[in-house]
């Protein structure tokens, strides 16, 4: 499995203005090949480099690696957008938006991120720092850091590109890590996930991961960007951008720490995890309206490709069952009635009288239909 570790690079002042003036260069490099490869309609890598790679190497005294990379940068930015103007993603033909990305060429951030090859970066994880290359001559010992974690990944299984990232006042390194599956073991038993918003993960075990910082500071915000949205200044448009990067990372640790849990707690027990068939769960949930945007702001996908990614790792089965009625099936004799849903956190069967919280018997069907699941594909 491929996985983005990241690092913090710790530049001393002299090599962080290196940094600075290469990113810019390369930059200001990538805005003139994009101009090329939009005036003359050519935006293949291959192609791209006729036209631009001496002309760079040479305006702007890039390495042969460092031009390559330049083009390939701007290759791939045309891809993306052309890719997204034939999925309609930037408005309708004739519309301005749309009108003003087909028309003008794309212009890079002066401190956009850059990829680096391990000719232009190597990485020395004894001594934990880098060997870059930049506009200033090669840097031979930037030194980094990071978590316990991510510094082990990197130095076991780093493979392929590095990107060097400014971001709000930081210098990052993100790396690519591949990272070998363990083979599955045969599951003894599954766990349900019941995946909610008030509860973001309920388990069949009865253990409720509730969201509670996560919602209330995502409440905050939408305070705050009802009123900022209608200053549309600069500063305003900044902040938003600010905040929305703080909801998402907030976001991605608790996913990442109940995805943790969960999968920890179904290898130490010997089972697989069942999850809902992700796809159908906006269309299966009816809530109020402000619930509603919460939800469609909600990482259900991502917690889903956390619990997959970590269960890879650990060899841990994963199966996804069918979404449908799972909130009004009882999990003790399968009655499924609508009636056995009287309020959003109570369950109790009209047929059988078997009560339980909601969303705790939601994950117990799923665990029940996951175990169904898993016999019936591995019948033979
Ligand atoms: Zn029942």
């Amino acid at each position: 499995m491929r996985l983005v570790v990241q690092v913090k690079p710790l530049p001393t002042p002299e090599q962080a203005a290196a940094l600075e003036a290469t990113l810019h260069t390369v930059n200001r490099a990538a805005t003139l090949v994009a101009r090329i490869a939009h005036q003359q309609r050519c935006f293949r890598n291959f192609d791209l480099r006729k036209h631009a790679y001496a002309r760079i190497k040479a305006e702007f005294g890039l390495a042969a690696q460092a031009a390559q990379h330049v083009i390939k940068k701007v290759a791939d930015a045309y891809r993306t957008l052309h890719a997204n103007l034939a999925v309609g993603n930037l408005g309708k033909p004739g519309s301005r938006r749309r009108r003003a990305a087909e028309t003008r060429p794309i212009v890079f951030r002066s401190r956009a991120a850059q990829p680096y090859d391990d000719r232009c970066l190597s990485w020395q994880h004894a001594t934990r720092t880098v060997s870059i290359w930049t506009v200033a001559g090669r840097l031979k010992a930037v030194a980094f850091t990071g978590s316990a974690r991510q510094l082990a990944l990197l130095a076991e299984h780093r493979r392929g590109e590095s990107d060097l990232i400014w971001r709000e006042g930081a210098w990052y390194l993100y790396a690519t890590v591949e990272v070998p599956d363990r083979p599955v073991a045969a599951p003894d038993g599954f766990a349900g996930v019941d995946l909610g918003i008030a509860n973001i993960a309920t388990t069949s075990d009865g253990i409720r991961h509730s969201g509670k910082h996560l919602n209330a500071l995502r409440h905050r915000h939408r305070e705050l960007r009802r009123r900022l949205q209608a200053k549309k200044t600069k500063s305003a448009k900044r902040l938003l951008k600010r905040r929305r990067r703080k909801e998402a990372r907030l976001a991605a640790q608790v996913d990442h720490a109940i995805a943790k849990q969960i999968v920890t707690e179904a290898e130490r027990t010997g089972r697989g995890i069942a999850l809902e068939d992700l796809g159908g769960i906006r269309e299966r949930v009816r809530l109020r309206k402000p619930q509603r945007v919460t939800l469609h702001s909600w990482s259900f996908h991502q917690l889903g490709a956390f619990i997959t990614s970590k269960a890879a790792r650990a060899g841990v089965a994963v199966i996804f069952v069918k979404a449908a009625y799972t909130s009004q099936e009882c999990s003790a004799c399968h009655h499924i009635d609508k009636r056995n849903r009287p309020d959003q956190a109570t369950f109790s069967c009209t047929s059988c009288g078997f009560a339980e919280h909601a969303d705790v018997n939601a994950a117990r069907t799923i665990a029940s239909r996951g175990e169904t699941g898993w016999a019936v594909s591995h019948a033979a």
